[in-house]
């Protein structure tokens, strides 16, 4: 078969739960790749402009706004972060699977505007497990963390309109469940199965 359109994985979850660590994972895995979001938080030590964001002015964002240029965007603790839209659908097109690592505002705009979309909605297993990672992780003062702490149970609220949801205790579990959904994904008979039936016609008829 010819390659068909990639698919979109959006991987919401309170902030420390292991969305990242995660994502890293799973990126090593052949046909999956990331979507750079932008940013304008500060970087944070060892972040690199255009690997874990690209950080801009607040002026370039919602100058990126007004362009229409996000696929999704979203207020998340203070700044803004936003989906470019055309790299997602670039690759896509070129039959990449797309990793998106946005909040619940961000998924549920995703589902909006991409309804095929897969949304898989990470948890911690407790909030004092969320609070030692969000702790040993060092990233944040801690008025930060109460902030992300704060948020986390909101977020949890909105799993109902997820596909999906993978608890991250053991590391490796958690990763494993997430290949599986992907793999179960792949194999997924899409809505819109004409270009399909289409394909095997062409063949049959020797096209
Ligand atoms: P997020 O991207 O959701 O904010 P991170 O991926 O940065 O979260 O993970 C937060 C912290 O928790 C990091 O220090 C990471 O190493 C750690 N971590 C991630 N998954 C696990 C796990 N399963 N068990 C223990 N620690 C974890
Ligand atoms: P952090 O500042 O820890 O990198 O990210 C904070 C939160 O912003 C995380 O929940 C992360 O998933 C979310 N986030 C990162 N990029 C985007 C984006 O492009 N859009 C939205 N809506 N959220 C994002």
């Amino acid at each position: 078969m010819s390659h068909s359109r990639g698919r979109l994985y959006v991987i919401s979850g309170p902030s420390g739960t292991g969305k990242g660590t995660i994502c890293k994972e799973i990126l090593k895995d052949i046909g999956n790749e990331f979507s750079v979001s932008m940013t304008t938080r500060e970087p944070r030590e060892g972040e690199l402009h255009g690997r874990e964001y690209f950080f801009v002015s607040h002026e370039e964002f919602t100058e990126n706004i007004s362009k229409n240029n996000f696929l999704e965007y979203a207020t998340v603790f203070d700044n803004y972060y936003g989906t470019p839209k055309d790299i997602v659908l670039k690759k896509l097109d070129k039959g990449r699977n797309v990793i998106l690592d946005i909040d619940v505002q961000g998924g549920l705009q995703v589902r909006e505007a991409m309804p095929e979309a897969v949304l898989i909605f990470l948890l911690p297993p407790s909030l004092a497990e969320l609070r030692r990672r969000l702790e040993n992780r060092g990233t944040e003062t801690p008025e930060k963390i109460e902030k992300r702490l704060s948020k986390a149970v909101d977020e949890i609220k909105f799993i109902g309109e997820y596909d999906y949801m993978v608890i991250n205790n053991d590391l490796e579990t958690a990763v494993d469940n997430v290949r599986s959904i992907m793999k179960a994904e792949a194999s997924r008979i899409p809505e819109k199965v004409l270009p399909i039936i289409r394909q095997y016609e062409q063949e049959q008829k020797g096209e």
